[in-house]
């Protein structure tokens, strides 16, 4: 046997009998790859089998001690059959894997530029190889490649095209009508530059013919047209056919020289993004070539069942066709498939992400029925439906000896708050004790104040908290309270805390913080929250979100998260009455507002946020302010809330608003999610159409806290009927969840995705408004992960491969 495949045995042996441990080399195993590659190569390996061994390895130390079992005993038959290596094989399998599953606190986030396919046992090898392999391409193409990302044959292959230009549906010059949009390709007949208006002005005309006839295109001031093209040029023109003098003209068109082969061709023909000094011809050649080659001997990852099932081409017909398309239905096909592929893998990601969370061993929390229903009872309000199944799912988290992982939904208003409280409260009895994140210190004080009511009792009754064992922990805390706080917890008198980040900040300690909560959780990022819970040890957790988020898209976004969702509010909620009003009905709007002013309530006027490249560059909100107060309502007081604000002023200010120091507060959408102003009752929009539904519906929250009767006015800024019909949903509907079905069809998933970074970066080919296709990917997904959920099965083993590629080595958190 070679000396480089005896380490490996050897090495592999020792792993097995130290139980998947990774520690058979200080470091880790892959730690070997410093210098075994290049001895594998002295050795005469097939370059493949390196490869594979190198990606192994590599991956070694993510995987749990099972897939690493498999992992390297799988590597080894291969090696056994592709080099004849001596019998002795790893022993091992007896051995069952003795070490805990190690906690998995992050996830990997896919690699965003990484073509799937590339270093694995089954792809070619050659696709990892540099683009210099290329004829044509030397060191400086090859640099100037890399700026578009491109540095392996492989990458090539995943580099997809920007747009195409469809010369098989192309119409002859004579079958084109006055007012149409065409595009329509001739040659160039003639070339005439003159000036027109007396110098003023100059006028190119050129002429082109494609044989069945001839079109003149007329170019105003710019003259320049007559040095780009010369006569026989062929040229492809786009714009809207017109008439002059009974002929058929074209103004200003769209002018770009083509090749001439692809007129012949009647080719779909791919246009990709570019960089300086690589030209369209030559990289769409290069890539030609290598697609042509490639695409036919790249390995399928994904199962032929998955295929069948789905009816999608395999990938090497995907891969063709995007580059390539033989028509308009199999290019449609071929990019449903890319993007059934990255959909498919982020899924199959995040249930291994949720099954390694699941088997995260944590304290086990008992829910006495004849205690909670007590609780229950000396609640102010009976729990609606929805809550109660919330608290239930969660009841069965903390009683299952495995780490909770709950997404708590629920639409503005819905009641989350008392929820989480008896989760608390759940935890707190057992002594542990509980940690409660919101983004705002206004925020967690009006937390802190419902944690009070519901959780303590001055009087010692056994059955709640005393005041003085919930706590509240924010920026500007005064020292001495802090320091006794920070006491409190250590020693465990402090049971429950609020806070901002000031509470995953270092000195913070918990004795034994067992369940972790985070508001508004899209708030924070990832870090912050990981933070949160390494106060703890494997406590569980609770993120809430008042972002009505489709269920299809959750289930993408959030997969790794368990779901309850509290989607019926409250009995007697009255339902904020909403009107689209045209801007020249703004004075309804202002009387509204004085009217319910002089009742003694509140309002709020929000302004989009516009970037105004010209002169003040400050939000439309502050200009708004000062003629409000001075010009509309200058008897009454009206505040100022914006972004560039500094976080304090923020704060004063709402808090101000709160207290009753303002009637009116002009604000950008800053306003915080989550602050109750009792008070206000109406919300006026401005410029509403620039806003989706679902923002509309978490700005409409804001008002009707207090219970009674609340307006939300909605201006937009034309009268343009088709934005009002859009905006008409909002009247016609108080379901958060519903708009947010309607966003998401309307305006694509753009305004869902900024409450989760993570993995999304990486998708390049699929549309999550593609909600069907989004369906199948995560329903094969589940289906391949209930049978084999490490990707053992033989017919998964390139899977697997692609799957740790595709998620690469980066540290995301995912919760
Ligand atoms: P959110 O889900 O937006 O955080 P909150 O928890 O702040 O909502 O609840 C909004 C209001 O509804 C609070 O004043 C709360 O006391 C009240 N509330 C919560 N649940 C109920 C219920 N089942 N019946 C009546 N009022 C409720
Ligand atoms: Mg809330």
């Amino acid at each position: 046997m070679q000396p480089s495949l005896e380490k490996l045995r050897k090495f592999f042996n020792l792993e097995a009998e130290r139980g998947y441990s990774n520690d058979a080399i200080i470091g880790g195993l892959a730690k070997m790859l410093d210098y075994w590659e290049d001895e594998a190569r002295q050795d005469a390996l097939p370059e493949p089998l390196i490869k594979a061994v190198v990606a192994r390895l590599r991956d070694y130390e993510r995987l749990s001690p099972e897939s690493r079992k498999e992992a390297l005993h799988g590597l080894w038959q291969r090696i056994k059959r592709e080099t004849g290596a001596a019998e002795s094989s790893p022993k091992s399998q007896q051995k069952k894997a003795s070490s805990p599953p190690r906690r998995e606190r992050t996830a990997p986030k896919p690699a965003a530029q990484q073509h799937p396919t590339g270093v694995s046992s089954q792809q070619p090898a050659a696709l990892d190889a540099p683009l210099t392999v290329l004829p044509g391409i030397g060191p400086r193409n090859a640099k100037r490649l890399e700026g578009l990302g491109l540095r392996t044959l492989g990458d090539m292959l995943y580099y997809f095209p920007r747009r195409y230009d469809d010369y098989s549906t192309l119409k002859p010059i004579k079958d084109i009508w006055y007012g149409e949009q065409v595009t329509v390709i001739g040659q160039i007949k003639d070339i005439i530059s003159r000036p027109i208006r007396g110098g003023k002005a100059s006028l190119t005309e050129i002429i082109i013919s494609d044989g069945s006839a001839a079109l003149r295109l007329s170019f105003f001031n710019q003259p320049w047209m007559a040095n780009r093209y010369a006569v026989h040029d062929t040229v492809a023109v786009s714009g809207k056919v017109e008439q002059y003098l009974g002929r058929l003209v074209m103004n200003n068109p769209d002018i770009e020289p083509v090749e001439a082969k692809h007129l012949h061709t009647n080719r779909i023909v791919p246009v990709y993004p570019l960089t300086a000094k690589v030209t369209q011809k030559w990289l769409r050649e290069k890539i030609a070539a290598v697609v042509q080659f490639w695409a036919p001997r790249v390995a399928d990852p994904v199962p032929p069942a998955v295929l069948k099932a789905t009816r999608l081409p395999d990938l090497s017909t995907a891969l063709l066709q995007i580059h390539l398309p033989d028509s308009q239905e199999a290019l449609e096909t071929a990019r449903r498939r890319l993007a059934f592929d990255e959909i498919f893998y982020l899924q199959l990601g995040v249930l291994r992400q949720k099954r390694d969370w699941q088997q995260a061993i944590a304290r086990v929390f008992e829910v006495d029925d004849d205690w909670l229903e007590a609780r229950l009872k000396a609640l102010p309000f009976t729990l609606t439906d929805a809550q109660r199944r919330a608290l239930d799912d969660i009841c069965v988290d903390l009683g299952a000896g495995k780490q909770m992982n709950r997404l708590l939904q629920g639409d503005v208003g819905a009641g989350k708050t008392v929820v989480a409280a008896l989760s608390a409260a759940i935890v707190t009895r057992a002594g542990a004790q509980t940690a409660i994140m919101a983004p705002t210190s206004i925020l967690a004080e009006q937390h802190y104040k419902n944690f009070l009511q519901l959780l303590t009792r001055s009087d010692d009754d056994p059955a709640y908290l005393h005041p003085r064992e919930v706590r509240i922990l924010v920026g500007n805390t005064p020292r001495a309270e802090r320091r006794d706080i920070l006491a409190g917890l250590a020693n465990g008198s402090v049971k429950v805390l609020i806070g901002t980040h000031a509470l995953i900040e270092d000195p913070v300690v918990f004795k034994d913080l067992q369940l972790a909560i985070i508001d508004e959780q899209h708030r924070f990022g990832v870090a912050q929250r990981a933070a949160l819970r390494q106060k703890g040890n494997n406590p569980h957790l609770l993120v809430m979100t008042a972002t009505p988020i489709p269920r299809s898209l959750a289930l993408t976004l959030y997969g790794d998260l368990d779901l309850s969702v509290i989607d019926e509010m409250p009995a007697g909620r009255l339902p904020v009455q909403t009107y689209v009003l045209t801007p020249r009905e703004r004075e309804r709007a202002y009387t509204l507002i004085r009217k319910q002013i002089e009742a003694g309530q509140q309002a709020f006027i929000v302004y989009p946020l516009i970037e105004e490249s010209d002169k003040s560059n400050l939000p439309a909100a502050v200009e708004a302010q000062k003629r409000l107060q001075e010009e509309v309502f200058p008897n009454l007081k009206v505040g100022l809330l914006h972004g560039r604000m500094k976080p304090d002023e923020k704060e004063a200010v709402m808090r101000q608003f709160r207290d009753g120091e303002y009637q009116i507060l002009v604000s950008t959408t800053v306003i915080e999610v989550g602050v109750d102003v009792p008070n206000a009752t109406v919300m006026l929009i401005e410029g509403a159409n620039r806003f989706g539904l679902a923002q509309l519906h978490q700005l409409r929250g804001r008002v009707g806290r207090g219970g009674g009767e609340a307006y939300c006015l909605l201006i937009p800024e034309h009268e343009d009927a088709a934005e009002n019909e859009r905006l008409q949903a909002m009247a016609a509907s108080n379901d958060g969840f519903y708009l947010a079905e309607q966003d998401l069809k309307q305006r694509g998933p753009g305004e869902f995705l900024g409450t989760r970074q993570s993995g999304f970066s990486s998708l390049r080919m699929a549309s999550l408004t593609d909600l069907k296709l989004i369906e199948t990917a995560r329903e094969q997904a589940a289906a391949i992960f209930a049978h084999d959920p490490l990707l053992e099965k033989p017919e998964h083993q390139l899977l697997a491969e692609t799957l740790t590629r595709f998620w690469g080595g980066g540290q995301g958190d995912i919760s």
